[in-house]
């Protein structure tokens, strides 16, 4: 983290809006600031940006205020000046500042009664009350500064737009909510919470407020808050509620291992505090009736899929589920390994190649289970079956064959080192320590799968960096499948020892 040139706090409305989820992110991100890194390409923060540059084409004839974030001096006086351009009927980045926020508005539009609309533009579907708060406090400061709005869109993403090909029609892609009535509402609050930030912000003690469920997921801050927390910590119990964590909070409980009997927890939560305490794993009786169920050839399937927020296949909607890529191990029934694997051809949609290579894949063996480890396989073989009326019966089947070996890790099973997380890379990695995801280039997850594979169907990949990112997908998706096989084979030998 990097510390802050000594200068005057001011708040953003960015930092305002993170002012209201948490005093002390407030603090840190002026105190302590993140140093700036350039997004992804193809990640969430990409897009966002991607789809605020889109919405310009909204505002034919808007003029981009340019000036940098450190510019906002020079940013305020463009943006007075092409204010007072009634040739000017939109201006993209708008800067004002009051009371020492600064704001930057992604669109203020000119209205031919002399009054302005304030629009801001999100990559959501939907309105939320955060980004309430966020145009509140522009309206606030434009207001403060003497401009007279008429009303506050928010424009965001219409995901019942189906791209019809020949270009996005920006202006279906998009839906311009009214949200005027909610910034009215939000309004009376704002004065007094911006006078409360900024006396927040010129405090030298760093605000004492613990982390908890509270912290919005991702927050920058994480690693700094929980530093000094034990690996147990009572954080780490799965789906453990607000209220239950405030109650050991309160009795100054931070260890799983230190939490009564009595304390009221799900089966699951209990297991787990079973385990850290005694040191003991869980093991079911029915661990090994359920593991018989998958005795002899047995095959392994694990799919990768994008979401992009900008359809780019003729008539898919904007974040709709697109798979293109599965792995598929398969042991004979001796222990012998073969693998077979699909990666979709970017420039077109990869669906119906998905299906039909899957359905061929997996046609010689009715019998065969095959193991997933999550419900999302299903989801997109009952989605693709909806699509590909012609396919329905064989992926039916297909799905009459699943075996979900996340329920019976789940519903059997608890070591120490799952460390709260079921998921397949924990499991793998503790039922077979020889395996790991390291050394993994590229594609480490599957958001960044869903990102490579976005980028390339994009075209915005040059063709070495193209080749790279297909090479990644495949040795990605493979060691999911190969996670399972190894974590089947671990959970077999702990039956078998039971
Ligand atoms: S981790 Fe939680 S407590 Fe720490 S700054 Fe973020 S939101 Fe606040």
């Amino acid at each position: 983290m990097s510390q802050r040139p000594q200068k005057a706090p001011y708040l953003t409305k960015s930092s305002y809006v993170r002012g209201t989820e948490c005093d002390r992110l407030l603090w840190l991100s002026w105190h302590q600031r993140q140093p700036y890194e350039e997004p992804a390409p193809g990640s969430p923060a990409a897009t966002g940006i991607d789809i605020g540059n889109q919405a310009h084409r909204l505002f034919p004839r808007g003029v981009l205020v340019d000036h940098q974030p450190w510019e906002h001096d020079e940013a305020v006086a463009h943006t007075q000046q092409l204010m007072s351009d009634p040739a000017v009927p939109a201006i993209f980045e708008a800067a004002y500042e009051h009371a020492g926020v600064r704001i930057r508005a992604d669109v203020v539009e000119r209205l031919s009664d002399g009054r302005w609309r304030l629009c801001e533009v999100k990559s959501a579907s939907r309105v939320k009350a955060r980004y309430v708060d966020d145009a509140a406090v522009q309206a606030f400061v434009m207001e403060q500064s003497g401009i007279k709005l008429a009303s506050v869109e928010l424009v965001h993403v219409n995901t019942s737009y189906v791209y019809a090909g020949d270009g996005t029609d920006w202006p279906q892609y998009f839906k311009r909510s009214d949200i005027t009535d909610q910034v009215a509402a939000a309004k009376p609050d704002i004065e007094a919470t911006v006078r409360q930030q900024m006396e927040l912000l010129h405090q030298t003690q760093e605000p004492a407020i613990k982390p908890g469920p509270h912290c919005p997921a991702g927050c920058d801050y994480w690693d700094h808050c929980t530093a000094d927390k034990p690996t147990d910590w009572v954080f780490n119990l799965p789906r453990l509620s607000q209220k239950k964590f405030d109650a050991l909070e309160a009795a100054n409980i931070e260890r799983i291992a230190n939490i009564p009997e009595d304390f009221d927890l799900t089966a699951h939560q209990d297991r787990m505090r079973d385990v850290i305490a005694n040191g003991k794993p869980y093991i079911s009786k029915q661990l090994a009736h359920d593991i018989a169920a998958l005795e002899g050839p047995v095959a392994y399937l694990d799919f990768e899929a994008m979401n992009p927020a900008i359809p780019i296949y003729v008539g898919t909607r904007p974040y709709q589920r697109t798979p293109f890529q599965w792995s598929l191990h398969r042991d004979d029934g001796t222990g012998n390994l073969s693998h077979d694997d699909f990666l979709g051809d970017p420039a077109g949609d990869p669906r119906e190649a998905f299906v039909t290579s899957l359905i061929a894949a997996l046609a010689n063996d009715d019998q065969e289970p095959i193991v997933v480890y999550s419900a999302y396989e299903k989801g997109v073989l009952r989605e693709m079956s909806e699509l590909f009326p012609d396919h329905a019966d064989a992926l039916e089947r297909i799905i009459a064959r699943l075996a979900d070996l996340y329920v019976i890790v789940r519903n059997n099973l608890y070591l120490e080192s799952f460390a709260g997380s079921y998921s397949i890379k924990m499991v793998g990695k503790a039922l077979a320590p020889d395996f790991s995801y390291d050394g993994l280039e590229h594609v480490a997850d599957g958001a960044q799968a869903a990102a490579a594979y976005q980028r390339l169907a994009n075209a915005k990949a040059p063709d070495d960096e193209a080749s790279e990112l297909r090479a990644a997908l495949l040795a990605y998706c493979r060691l999911d499948t190969l996670a399972m096989v190894k974590a089947h084979r671990g959970l077999r030998d702990i039956a078998v020892q039971r």
